[in-house]
């Protein structure tokens, strides 16, 4: 049995795996020992906010990281049972989204919530401070090791190296635990959409709409979402969906290495991409924001080919490592479900070779997670297909390549009465995706 068991990665899935496996193995194992080795000095506070389902709350009130993020006041995030959608050019409205979790996941007394990755990362360490079994070592890199049957050896960049029974391989899409371990040479694909985001004062610019939390503004060439993300309303997370392309990419990340004033001026630059989609807005109030708004980031969403191993010798990959797909479905309810199912397996299986805890895991979760995935593909897929055949068709006729119409009043543009697609396990990404695919497939966008 594992007592020494190691994780590569303080992300969602890492940290998630660190409670999971101490809740349920710390009864059955007096010396057990687990250490998490995060690649960052401390915690990062980039990455704006994230969408959370109802699953993912149950699960994180499961592991005891709710009432942590609950304490948390206006850091805690805010619940959100409904999007706003709007067409972005006219500002019609299009009606909202209700956000209900499936009543079979047992999630009815669960919403959904928008809140800051930072405020999640501390909420669950918070967590894992209660957990005397567990310690994270910060500034620890992971660069290469092996494994065999019987056990783990990890090299980091500042020179050491530490053995385990057991890794967890929670490093992220770029997951060098798999692509220099487990299946070399298995790198992560660009997916050529982009979230270029802020988080910005509401003081100054207010919800675009009368939107209670979140809306999201739909375009043909890409979709911009806002949202609150506290509950005193003072913080608003913005983000354009957008394809990118990938030279911009790597200027983006030359920039981040620059000084001051690359790193100012590649700001700028995403802005004003973001500006390209909002000027042809017809609401002034998205137009004001997204001019408010300076602290933006790019974040490429990249994915990582399905049907690979997950696992070798004493390795296990979870999370995006394992499995990050196109920005469709919930991949933070993916990453604590490995973590959970993960932990419970090996608890199920205490005694027996790791092996069959793998090979148990696998049972359980591939066709799940490689259905997950050809949903989300063959959704971009199309999606990305009409937008090229609706380019190409209307364009002329757009008012994208007109200059922006004059302010209206947005709120008197009475709503239509097409009904919108449900989706009864949401996130932003999704409601983007589905709803984009109805709307051009109907001609409204
Ligand atoms: C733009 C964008 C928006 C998204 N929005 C949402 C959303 O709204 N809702 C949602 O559910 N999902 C969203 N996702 C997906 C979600 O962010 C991921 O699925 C989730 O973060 C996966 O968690 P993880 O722990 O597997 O990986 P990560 O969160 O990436 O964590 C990996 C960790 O490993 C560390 N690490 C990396 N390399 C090393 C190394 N060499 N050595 C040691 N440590 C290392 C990293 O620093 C990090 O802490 C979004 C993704 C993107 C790209």
């Amino acid at each position: 049995m594992p007592r020494k068991i190691a994780i590569i990665g303080a992300g969602i899935a890492g940290l998630a795996s660190a409670i999971s496996l101490s809740n349920e193995l710390t009864p059955k194992l007096s010396d057990l020992e687990i250490i998490v080795y995060e690649r960052s000095k401390e915690l990062s506070t980039a990455g704006g906010a994230i969408s959370l389902t109802p699953i993912a709350q149950r699960h994180l009130d499961d592991l005891g990281v709710l009432s942590k993020l609950n304490q948390m006041g206006p850091e805690a995030g805010v619940e959100v049972d409904t999007i706003d959608l709007f067409a972005l050019n006219s500002g019609r409205r299009l009606g909202p989204l209700r956000l209900t979790a499936s009543k079979d996941a047992g999630c009815d007394n669960y919403k959904g919530r928008r809140v800051k990755r930072i405020s999640l990362a501390l909420a669950m360490v918070a967590a894992i401070e209660d957990l005397p079994k567990v310690s994270i070592l910060y500034g620890k890199k992971l660069t290469g090791g092996n494994t065999t049957d019987d056990g783990a050896t990890l090299i980091f960049d500042d020179g050491t190296s530490a053995s385990a029974d057991l890794a967890l391989g929670c490093d992220g899409v770029h997951s060098p635990t798999r692509t220099r371990i487990v299946d070399p040479g298995n790198e992560s694909k660009y997916s050529g959409v982009s979230f270029v985001q802020s988080i910005t004062s509401a003081v100054n610019a207010s919800q675009p709409t009368r939107s209670e939390t979140t809306s999201l503004h739909i375009g043909r060439h890409g979709s911009i979402l806002t949202s609150y993300c506290d509950p005193n309303r003072e913080k608003l997370f913005v983000a354009a969906v957008l394809k990118v392309n990938e030279i911009l990419i790597e200027r983006y990340y030359a920039a981040l290495e620059g000084d001051a004033a690359a790193q100012n001026s590649m700001k700028m630059s995403l802005r004003y991409l973001v500006r390209t989609q909002s000027n042809n807005s017809r609401s002034p109030a998205l137009r004001k924001m997204v001019d408010h708004a300076e602290d933006w980031a790019l974040c490429p969403v990249y994915q990582v080919r399905p049907g690979r191993p997950w696992h070798r010798g004493r390795i296990m990959l979870l999370g995006d490592a394992a499995h990050a797909m196109p920005p469709r479905d919930e991949s933070t309810t993916h990453a604590l479900e490995d973590a959970i199912i993960f932990s419970r397996t090996l608890s199920h299986n205490i005694g027996q070779p790791i092996a069959n805890s793998f090979q148990e895991f696998e049972c359980e979760r591939r066709a799940f997670i490689d259905n997950a995935f050809d949903e989300s593909f063959h959704l971009w897929q199309r999606n990305q297909d009409l937008a090229a055949s609706l380019n190409y068709l209307k364009d002329p006729m757009s008012p994208i390549s007109r200059p922006a119409s004059p302010d209206v009043n947005v709120e008197r543009i009475p709503p239509l009465s097409v009904p919108l697609p449900m989706n009864d396990s949401f996130s932003d990404l999704s409601v983007c995706s589905l709803t984009q695919e109805y709307l051009g497939s109907h001609g409204i966008i």
